[in-house]
């Protein structure tokens, strides 16, 4: 018998939808029928598959109210935060499917002084059939980041999506083939399962896997796609810092902050989980903060900030970083260990606790934020860039933005504002160190999901030369040597 998957509301448990976890052998076959549509989607070219993304976007536009909701219910997060995931992945289908054939044109290049009886091209091929294996935190936005782009880049898609959120993804991958009724089956498909249906995926015979989630299960998933060789893109959490100058402006910093860090219950890759401050705005700082914190609640009804926690056994995560805070020196400032609730988590602030603390060195992913103070932009810096992630981060600053996102080794970097790049369809987003590597988003992202090829074509002989041939001249090996130096050695 089937084993079944049962997605729950998180802030009532009540059973949203029930779902196969798929086997081994269905994914295969469920992967060898993308392939087989990707015959179809291939032909169709750019325009035909701009036409495609388009009529998706279209219908999820159209029908938004129904996939906010869905998300409400099975996401936890409020509904107006559900409308901007969803308003913010449609910016971005809409993105790819105009930009795809501009960027991934196959393009001349000069084939040089010694080949110059040839023409040069390179051309950017689809692989095939990518699979999406994605998280539960913004479960249409983030697995959109991957499955548009490698869409519009020509590939068709294998979707896992986290099993906290199966029956949004299932919305999600049915738009498509509503959307776009002429369309053979497997253009975008979805698998449910658990961890072991996204190890199937791995190893199903995709051509790529774009791959979102902690960097724990990433390592899993490099390793399994090591074994048959397939390449992966890697986005993974992160440990953003804040810096904010003495020289910013204060309130619309906390304001900023307070949003990155608290916004869908602190559930963000790229949200504020550190805030470094210079000692002269320091207490400025943390009343401004305080003030805006204490219009912000979580809850379900109109009005709450934020929703619950997602899953719950990231709750005792939550507990134990902000417990080690306090037992390394920090002090909780706004909110404390009460406020961790059984779905719940209210605002939680921790000043100056020890560097070495797990609440500034692992991600929380909670509703909590630490607050260090520091005696300069340098000391900020470098202590945002001692952690083992890299994913963006956020300065605040009048006149010295520029030298500190100079020196931050983030791969985003926002400016007198948190998260900006991730809502710019234009822009590449990824990571380095544990946050992992390879681009989504933006032209980047195009080329992430193609295989370049290189051709060359001589377009004539040059008589007597033959280059490349056992019938190369005598008198042009004695030149090689002349010709290096005459080329190279000055
Ligand atoms: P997980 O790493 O727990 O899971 C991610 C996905 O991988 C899920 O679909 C999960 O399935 C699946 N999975 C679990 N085990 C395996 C395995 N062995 N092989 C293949 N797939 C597997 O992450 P979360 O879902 O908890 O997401 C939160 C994490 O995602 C955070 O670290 C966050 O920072 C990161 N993230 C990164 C982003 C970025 O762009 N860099 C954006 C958003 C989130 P299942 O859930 O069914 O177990």
């Amino acid at each position: 018998m089937t084993r079944q998957q049962i997605s729950l509301n998180p802030a009532t448990d009540e059973v949203v939808a029930t779902f196969p976890v798929h086997t081994e052998d269905q994914v295969r076959e469920i992967v060898a029928h993308a392939r087989y549509a990707s015959i179809w989607w291939k032909q169709q070219g750019f325009h035909g598959r701009r036409r495609a993304l388009l009529n998706w976007k279209r219908y999820l536009a159209g029908h938004n109210a129904e996939l906010v909701d869905l998300l409400h219910r099975e996401n936890g997060k409020p509904r107006p935060d559900a409308g901007l995931e969803l308003l913010l992945a449609i910016e971005h289908i809409d993105w790819n499917a105009r930009h795809a054939g501009k960027v991934l044109r196959s393009r001349r290049r000069n084939p040089g002084l010694l080949l110059a009886n040839f023409s040069a091209r390179v051309d950017h091929v689809a692989f095939g059939v990518v699979g999406v294996i994605g998280p539960w935190n913004y479960p249409i936005f983030t697995p959109n980041g991957s499955i548009a782009t490698a869409l519009a880049a020509g590939n068709t898609v294998v979707f896992k999506p986290s099993e906290y959120t199966p029956a949004v993804a299932q919305w999600y991958v049915n738009a498509f083939a509503d959307a776009n009724p002429e369309a053979p089956t497997g253009i975008l498909s979805l698998i449910t399962g658990d961890g072991e249906t996204g190890a199937a995926l791995c190893r199903s015979g995709v051509d790529k896997i774009a791959f979102t989630g902690s960097a724990a299960t990433g390592r899993k998933v490099m390793s399994a796609c090591a074994e048959v060789m397939v390449p992966v893109v890697m986005e993974l959490g992160g440990k953003d810092a804040a810096i904010v100058a003495a020289d910013a402006d204060i309130a619309a910093a906390a304001d900023a902050i307070a949003f990155g860090a608290m916004g869908n219950s602190g559930q963000t890759c790229v949200g504020i989980e550190r805030v470094y401050v210079e000692r002269a705005v320091r207490d400025q700082f943390l009343d401004k903060l305080r003030g805006v914190l204490a219009d912000v609640r979580p809850g379900t009804g109109i009005g709450a900030s934020y929703g619950p926690m997602t899953m719950p056994s990231q709750i005792p995560v939550v507990r134990r970083h902000v417990e080690d805070a306090v037992a390394s020196g920090g002090e909780t400032v706004i909110g404390d260990i009460g406020d961790i609730g059984e779905r719940f988590i209210a605002p939680i602030v921790i000043l100056d606790p020890g560097h070495e603390s797990a609440a500034i060195q692992e991600e929380t992913f909670g509703p909590t934020l630490t607050v260090t103070t520091v005696t300069s932009l340098s000391e900020a810096v470098d202590l945002a860039n001692d952690v083992r992630f890299g994913l963006g981060g956020a300065v605040f600053s009048r006149r010295r933005a520029r030298e500190v996102v100079e020196r931050l080794d983030t791969s985003q970097v926002s400016v007198n504002s948190v998260l900006g790049f991730a809502g710019m369809a234009r822009l590449p987003l990824g990571g380095r160190g544990e946050s992992g590597f390879g681009r989504i988003h933006g032209p980047e992202g195009l080329l992430e999901f193609t295989r370049t090829r290189a051709v060359a074509t001589q377009r004539f002989p040059v008589p007597g030369v033959h280059l490349l041939s056992f019938r190369r001249a005598p008198w042009i090996d004695r030149l090689l040597p002349h010709l290096i130096r005459l080329l190279h050695a000055r």
